[in-house]
């Protein structure tokens, strides 16, 4: 395989992250090549698509769930933007959501948790049993009540994927279908990045985007790799019959304490998600998880028995220790680390983009960003770079 020439930003990793930073840094004039084997075969595959900053707001977590508006209202304009872009649609769909309790316990649980997005001021209002069978009058009418969340929407991140290749392409961007095996270093800055065929990339500056695998990459001091690690998570398509009624609203089911959810496409098929797993790299689909996501799935919404089921499939998220994204400067110059989005990476796409475009332009990074450079997971000493432009 031909090794492209210096370029000035080579991008580890070609899921969302990685292409959504590619195309961003091409648009601001940058030369581009990233590196991947399977572009957009990661967890960027497996995801659901939502884009929920209030479903997935949870106890302790504040700066990340003020991250995920943002993100949250930036993705129409991202949307619209990569759709025109690419001349590709992606399905971004305002539709909502419903939480819906199953049991008294699971009632309390939601509670709970509306208490605190409620205290965060976020856009959700507690629903009587009756109010979630009249917004989705599929869902069992045994459900204990729950709750809407009017501002979490979704969009199809296979789309994401189909549309960010394209916009890549036209922004000049070079995808190599080859992994990085050591990010390259000549004195304090990066110089490159070697590749597992053979042959080195020049480059004034390297993106970390490798999703789980971040920290496996060569090269970095130990200061500069990201502590992540691969979070299992599985996912099932299924399909709802042509006639009758369907599914409007995402759906997120409290099961006896275990979660769901049924994200509806506007193709008819309907996304079901999602296990997590703490099993290393394996991806094997196992029996149970997938017996019990069903099961949760249908005790939320009886529909589901007659639905086909016509896939499954598993993906790592990036997990971190704390759960949010890794995102800024980090050990050489011109290192941009960008990965650990765990559960919110689809979500988190438009501003994860911006903040690196920002840092390798020198451009200032937005305020809620601060929060998540990878100094915070440095050794003491070693932590003063993060969230600096890289041109800065
Ligand atoms: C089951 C499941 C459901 C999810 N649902 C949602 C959801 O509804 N909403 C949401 O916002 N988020 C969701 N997520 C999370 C989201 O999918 C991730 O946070 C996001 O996809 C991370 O994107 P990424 O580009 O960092 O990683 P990935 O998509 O994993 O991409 C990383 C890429 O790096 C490549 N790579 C790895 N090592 C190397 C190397 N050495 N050299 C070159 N390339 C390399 C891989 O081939 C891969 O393509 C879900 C995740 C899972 C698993």
């Amino acid at each position: 395989m031909e090794v492209p020439g210096p370029v000035d930003v080579v991008v580890i990793g070609g899921g969302v992250i990685g292409l959504s930073a590619a195309w961003y840094a091409a648009r601001d004039g940058a030369s581009v090549v990233v590196l991947d084997p399977e572009p957009g075969r990661g967890a960027t595959w497996a995801a659901a698509g939502m884009l929920a900053p209030v479903g997935e707001a949870h106890f302790g977590e504040e700066p990340l769930a003020r991250l995920n508006v943002l993100a949250a209202q930036a993705w129409p304009a991202f949307a619209e933007a990569l759709e025109a872009a690419s001349g590709t649609a992606v399905a971004y769909r305002a539709t909502g959501t419903v939480a819906a309790a199953v049991d008294a316990s699971d009632r309390a649980a939601v509670d709970d948790v509306l208490r605190f997005q409620l205290a965060l001021g976020l856009d959700a209002r507690r629903l009587s049993s009756g109010q979630c069978r009249e917004l989705e009058p599929l869902l069992a009418p045994g459900i204990r009540g729950g709750a809407e969340f009017a501002g979490d929407h979704q969009v199809d991140n296979r789309l994401v994927v189909t549309a960010l290749l394209v916009a890549c392409a036209r922004a000049g961007v070079t995808v190599v279908a080859d992994e990085a095996s050591t990010v390259t270093v000549t004195g304090d800055r990066v110089a490159g990045v070697a590749l597992r065929g053979g042959g080195t990339v020049a480059a004034g500056a390297v993106v970390l985007a490798a999703g789980c695998r971040s920290g496996q990459v060569g090269g970095l001091p130990p200061e500069a790799v990201p502590p992540v690690r691969p979070v299992k998570g599985l996912t099932l398509r299924l399909r709802a019959p042509a006639s009758g009624p369907a599914l409007v609203r995402t759906v997120r089911g409290l099961v006896h304490g275990r979660s769901c959810y049924l994200v509806p496409r506007a193709d008819g098929s309907i996304v079901v998600g999602a296990t997590m797993e703490e099993r290393g790299f394996d991806l094997t689909v196992q029996a149970g998880p997938v017996h019990d996501l069903l099961d949760d799935a249908r005790t939320v919404v009886p529909a589901v028995d007659e639905y086909g089921l016509e896939e499954l499939t598993t993906g790592s998220r990036p997990g971190t220790p704390d759960n949010a994204p890794v995102v800024g400067r980090a050990g050489p110059d011109g290192l941009v680390v960008a990965t650990g989005h765990f559960r919110n990476g689809i979500l988190l796409t438009p501003v994860t983009a911006e903040a690196v475009a920002a840092l390798l332009a020198g451009r200032p990074v937005d305020a809620a960003m601060a929060p998540f450079g990878p100094g915070r997971f440095a050794p003491e000493g070693a932590a003063g770079r993060a969230g600096t432009p890289v041109g800065a």
